[in-house]
C-alpha cells in the first residue's frame, strides 16, 4: 500500500501533517511533507485526532470540461485550451464532513475529480518540468450549484460556497496512469460516474504547465483536473462518495444550509 500523507487536528486543536500507519496511528511530521517535513517523536492514536483535508492551499485552480463525454453532456465541445476557474480555499472540507445545501440554489451537483497537490513554487514551467512539481494526488468533489452556474456569466458563486470542495482523505505520491475514478450516490452499488483518468483531454502535466504561465502555484496548492460524465443532482440527506483507485475514498453528506446572518 502506498504511503498515505494525512493532516489532522489533535484534541487540543493543534494541526499536524503526518503519515497514516496501518494501525491508524498518525506519525507526526514537523512540517508539510512537500517542505521536507521529518518525523518527530510523536504518534497520535486514532481517538486522539480528527482528519482534516490533507493540505491547506492558498488557492484551488480548477479545470472545466476536461473529459469529452462530460463536455458532451453539458451540450458543448471540449475547449481548445484548458478552461480555468478558481475555487476559494474556504470551500474545502475533509472527508466525513457535511456539504451545506445553499438556499440560493435549487440544483446542486456532485463532480468527482482527481486533485493534484503542488510541491514547489511553480511559475512558467514546461510540461516536462511540471511532472516534478506535482507532489502527490488526492480526491476532490467540485460541488457546483448548477442553476447558478447557468444563470451567472462566470462561476464564482456557483463553485465558491463554503463546503463546496470536499478534499481528501489523504495524499499519495504515485498514481497509475489508468486509475479508475468512480462516484457513488447513497447505497447504490452502481457508480453514477466511472472513468479512467487516462481519458482526460489535458493531462496533469500539461495543466500544471498551462496554469503556471498565468499564475504562480505555491507549495500545497491544489489543481482540480475536471469531472467525467455522469454529473447529477444532490438532495439534502444524500451521501456522496468519490473513489480513485490507488488513493481511497472521499465521502460526505449533504445537509440543509446553516442559517444565514443576512437580514
Ligand atoms: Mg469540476
Amino acid at each position: 500500500m502506498a504511503q498515505r500523507y494525512i493532516r489532522v487536528q489533535d484534541l487540543q486543536g493543534r494541526i499536524y501533517y503526518g503519515l497514516l500507519q496501518l494501525n491508524q496511528n498518525v506519525q507526526v511530521l514537523d512540517a508539510p511533507p512537500w517542505l521536507q517535513g521529518q518525523p518527530i517523536d510523536l504518534e497520535l492514536e486514532p481517538d486522539r485526532y480528527q482528519v482534516l483535508a490533507p493540505c491547506a492551499p492558498s488557492k484551488i485552480v480548477a479545470v472545466g470540461k476536461n473529459y469529452v463525454a462530460h463536455a458532451a453532456e453539458m451540450g458543448t465541445d471540449v475547449p481548445k485550451e484548458p478552461l480555468l476557474f478558481l475555487k476559494p480555499s474556504t470551500a474545502i472540507i475533509p472527508t466525513a464532513s457535511t456539504i451545506f445545501y445553499p438556499p440560493q440554489s435549487q440544483r446542486v451537483d456532485y463532480e468527482g475529480e482527481l486533485a493534484l497537490v503542488i510541491g514547489d513554487r511553480t511559475s512558467c514551467c514546461t510540461p516536462e518540468q511540471a511532472h516534478n512539481k506535482i507532489w502527490g494526488y488526492t480526491i476532490a468533489n467540485d460541488v457546483t450549484a448548477r442553476d447558478l452556474q447557468q444563470k451567472d456569466s462566470q462561476w464564482t458563486r456557483a463553485k465558491g460556497f463554503d463546503t463546496f470542495c470536499p478534499l481528501g482523505p489523504w495524499i499519495v505520491r504515485e498514481l497509475n496512469a489508468g486509475a479508475t475514478l468512480q462516484t457513488f450516490l447513497n447505497d447504490n452499488p452502481e457508480p453514477v460516474q466511472s472513468t479512467s483518468i487516462e481519458k482526460m483531454v489535458f493531462s496533469p502535466d500539461f495543466l500544471v504547465a498551462y496554469i503556471s504561465q498565468i499564475m504562480t502555484l505555491l507549495p500545497g496548492d491544489v489543481v482540480l483536473t475536471g469531472t467525467p460524465s455522469g454529473v447529477g443532482a444532490l438532495q439534502i440527506g444524500d451521501r456522496i462518495r468519490v473513489e480513485i483507485e490507488g488513493i481511497g475514498r472521499l465521502e460526505n453528506t449533504v445537509v440543509a444550509s446553516r442559517p444565514t446572518a443576512i437580514s
